[in-house]
Order: C-alpha cells, then structure tokens, then sequence
C-alpha cells in the first residue's frame, strides 16, 4: 500500500531528521514505529501524508509515486487518514459536524450520505449518543475516538496514527486502543508511531526501529522485541522497558 524508497527529510541545513528511509507497508498490515524522541517517526508520518515535503526519494501509494510533483496532494490525503497526539477537533462543531465536514464540504459527498456514514462510524465506536455534542464535553478518549472516525468518514487506504494515546490519561488509554484491535480485525492498514511497546508487539505486523534517519531494524514483534539484531536496537529497548 505505501512504500517509501531512500526518503531524505532535513529541515534548515542542519538538522537531517530523515536520511535514507525505506519502508513497506503491505496491504491488511499493521506496521508500528518506534525509536527514540526525535527520531524522525513524526517526520516521516507528515512526509507520507505530503504535510512535508520530502528531499530526495520516493513514496508510492498503491504503487503511484506521490512525491512526483504532477500528482495530486488533495487526492492522496483523501486515501490517506491521519490521527495526531493532539486530537485537533474543531471545537465548534458536533461530533457529528466535526465527521461530516470533510466527506460533505472537501470531497462532495451528499450530506445525508455523509451524516449516514458517520453515525455508523460513531455507533461502531461507542459514541452514538455523543453525535450533537460538542467536544469539550467528551473525555479525552472520546475525543480521540472522534477523531479516529473523522480520518475513516472518508474511507481511506491507509491511516497514520501518530502517538494517539500519548496525550491521554492511563486509564483512557484502553478505549482507544481497543479501537486500533478493532480496526486491524477488519483488515485496515495501518501505520503507527508509538512509545507503547506493549501495544506495539500485541497489534503489530511489523515493527521498524528508526534510528539515526534510517530504520536501522525491522521485523515481527517477536524478532525485534525478542531477538534484536542490532546493539543500538536492543540499547533503545533496554532503556524504555
Ligand atoms: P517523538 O517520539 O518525541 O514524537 P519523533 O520521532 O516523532 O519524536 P519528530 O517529531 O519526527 O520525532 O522530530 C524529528 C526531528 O526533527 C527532531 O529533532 C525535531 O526537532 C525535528 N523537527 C521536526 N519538525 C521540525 C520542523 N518543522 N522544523 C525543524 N525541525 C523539526
Ligand atoms: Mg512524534
């Protein structure tokens, strides 16, 4: 679904966050990213969403090279769902607005059809009774509930998920979570960057260690959590469990 060949990413002159990172994520797969703060898995999350502008490379999507200047950035954002740490929702909206907005207003999907579509969302995530509410009345794990139905309203290929539990306190942790489980039963791809191992080698296909601008190790949970290869690998693992 996505592969990134040889991605270059710096910003300014000095700080190159991304320097020769390759990448497959095959279809119906979970992969996880995980390597220190300011590794680069940010980066390289907004660089495969075309929030960033790459240096030097290529990202396929379905095999479309989308870092060809010709290629359509709205039309590849639309096949691509992203969730941040923050959940950014836009607080004067409903949830349900807050769904809609995107299908309806960017990609011209009929309201009705829209607004369908987001309470099937909504009521497969346990938040049907939420859809006129506004979202400072939700909790954090709703929020970001929300904003996982948000990136799906327009059924994309492909959702990023970039640390969505980290701002959350520990025992809303487990709602979102369950959320990602349910999603992978279903068969979406996924990409996510996370800090939380545990998660990461229960739900993951793959598991790519970034390092130093490469994914300096990459395998199944069982071969980078239980077998790494690498010194700098089994260092990172040592300090964070
Ligand atoms: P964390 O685990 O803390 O989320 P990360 O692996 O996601 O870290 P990134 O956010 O991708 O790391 O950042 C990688 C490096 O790129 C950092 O050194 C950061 O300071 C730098 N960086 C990121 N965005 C920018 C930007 N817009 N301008 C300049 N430097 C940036
Ligand atoms: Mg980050």
């Amino acid at each position: 679904v996505l592969r990134l060949e040889n991605v270059r990413k710096a910003f300014g002159r000095d700080t190159l966050v991304l320097r020769d990172v390759n990448l497959d994520v095959a279809p119906h797969t979970v992969t996880a990213l995980i390597g220190a703060s300011g590794s680069g898995k940010s980066t390289l999350l907004r660089c495969a969403n075309l929030l960033e502008e790459i240096d030097d490379g290529v990202i396929f999507l379905d095999g479309e090279d989308i870092t060809d200047p010709g290629a359509d950035a709205d039309a590849v954002r639309r096949r691509i769902g992203v969730v941040f740490q923050a959940y950014n929702l836009f607080p004067h909206m409903t949830v349900l607005e807050n769904i809609t907005l995107a299908p309806h207003r960017v990609h011209g999907v009929p309201r009705e059809q829209a607004t369908r579509r987001a309470r099937e969302l909504l009521d497969r995530l346990g938040l049907a009774e939420k859809a006129g509410a506004y979202p400072d009345r939700l909790s954090g794990g709703q929020q970001q509930r929300v904003a996982i139905a948000r990136a799906l309203a327009v059924r994309p290929r492909l959702l990023l998920l970039d640390e969505i539990t980290a701002a959350l306190d520990p025992e809303l942790v487990g709602e979102v979570l369950n959320v990602v489980r349910d999603l992978k039963g279903d068969g979406m791809t996924m990409v996510l960057a996370t800090h939380e191992m545990g998660f990461a080698r229960e739900v993951a296909d793959q598991v790519c260690f970034l390092d130093d601008g490469v994914v300096l190790e990459r395998g199944t949970p069982e071969q980078v959590f239980g077998d790494p290869q690498e010194e700098r690998t089994r260092r990172f693992l040592r300090r964070i469990v």
